[in-house]
């Protein structure tokens, strides 16, 4: 047994693109004794996680972390970047999958104006597409943010951020990039600084390998500037209240303090792999899965260009029964994700990011493998 599969008590089991399966460590970390979170011991905790969480984003700015999933944080970002309709600003949402248009409806939700620039589900924004919608949203330059989905989970397309972020900016500098990189950081290469990124945010259930229930958000000077002039800010996502608090190494409210000690200690098995070593991992268990779709006569959904790091979508082979292979994996205790929304029974998404090594994927494709249909 070589010593990365002994993070299990119990094989890894789930191959969908987030819930992951937690290393034993990380869940027995939330076992720890309780403490007040006015108390000297918090501060520790949150100066240990601030800290490391800032070299996983790649940035020398703050990290928020919330007690709420990602799309909370989708939701702050709007709330914080946005100014009211009044003013004549609005929000240009990146449209291509099922989160992409989650984050559009959260905005629109949020009472402010929003312009969706859409393409077809399996597609790829490239940065002249990107900065040619920010254009059109910015004619009056009265553009407040953009909004993109590095990673889109609905589908398996994985944008090139950095060269998003660079087009985006030179046809509309003062709108603020926002970024979902919920099924993507801490899988694939993103350098939050290096990229100009003004906010980047995660769950912790998807490739950090946590428990589900925090949200974490890298957030620039630039955005702080900017909340300083938006109304309707609501409160609990008020980053001006969180960057208050968090300057004394609390959070307002009370934060989800288990879940931050199985974060601490992902994040320390994360820093020890390193960074480099766990991206080129992902990028390698991409590989891995691709050539033996191929292999298999499946239908890869994605081009190379925009295939995605942490999940790969697929259909099957004329005549491929997905009902079959869901039995036969469920006899397994295993499962993968199921096409999402629209997708739903015509393609199936293998999911690989978190703590997640060859051997398992190979259990996985054995089982595929063992029905004809
Ligand atoms: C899972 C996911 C979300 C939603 O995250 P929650 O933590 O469930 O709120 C948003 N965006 C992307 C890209 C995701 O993969």
């Amino acid at each position: 047994m070589t010593p990365e599969t002994t993070l299990f008590a119990d094989d890894p089991r789930m191959f969908f693109p987030g819930p992951v399966d937690v290393p034993d460590d990380a869940v027995a970390a939330q076992l720890k004794p309780l403490f007040g979170h006015r108390s000297g011991r918090m501060d520790e905790l949150f100066s240990a996680v601030q800290e490391r969480l800032r070299t996983v984003f790649c940035t020398d700015s703050r990290v928020y972390l919330l007690a709420c999933s990602g799309s909370g944080l989708q939701e702050a970002a709007i709330r914080n970047c946005v100014r009211m309709p009044h003013t004549g600003a609005r929000v240009l949402v990146l449209v291509c999958g099922g989160f992409s248009q989650r984050w559009h409806d959260v905005a629109v939700g949020c009472g402010r104006t929003v312009v969706k620039d859409e393409i077809p589900w399996f597609e790829a924004f490239t940065p002249d597409l990107a900065a040619a919608a920010a254009d059109r949203a910015n004619s009056d330059g009265n553009l407040d943010a953009v909004c993109l989905v590095h990673n889109e989970t609905s589908t398996g397309v994985m944008h090139d951020l950095a060269g998003i972020s660079e087009a985006v900016r030179s046809v509309a500098p003062n709108a603020l990039f926002l970024v979902d990189a919920v099924s993507s950081l801490a899988g694939a290469e993103i350098r939050v600084d290096d990229w100009q990124l003004d906010i980047c945010l995660t769950s912790s259930q998807k490739a950090l390998a946590v428990p589900p229930g925090l949200a974490v958000g890298a957030v620039s000077d630039r955005v702080l500037e900017r909340a300083a002039t938006v109304e309707g800010r609501g409160w609990y996502f008020d980053f001006l209240v969180l960057d208050s608090y968090l300057a004394r190494g609390t959070t307002p409210a009370t934060p989800a303090i288990s879940l931050v000690q199985s974060l601490l200690v992902q994040l320390d098995r994360i820093l020890e792999e390193g960074l480099e070593t766990r991206w080129a991992r992902h990028r390698d268990l991409r590989d891995l899965t691709r050539r033996w779709a191929v292999d298999r006569g499946f239908a890869l959904c994605v081009p190379d260009e925009h295939a995605s790091v942490t999940v790969t979508t697929l259909a099957g082979p004329p005549g491929w029964n997905l009902e079959a292979m869901n039995q036969r994996l469920a006899a397994a205790d295993m499962a993968v994700g199921s096409g999402y929304g629209k997708e739903k029974g015509k393609s199936f998404r293998i999911g690989h990011l978190g703590e997640l090594r060859a051997d398992d994927l190979q259990r996985l494709f054995e089982v595929i493998e063992s029905g004809t249909v």
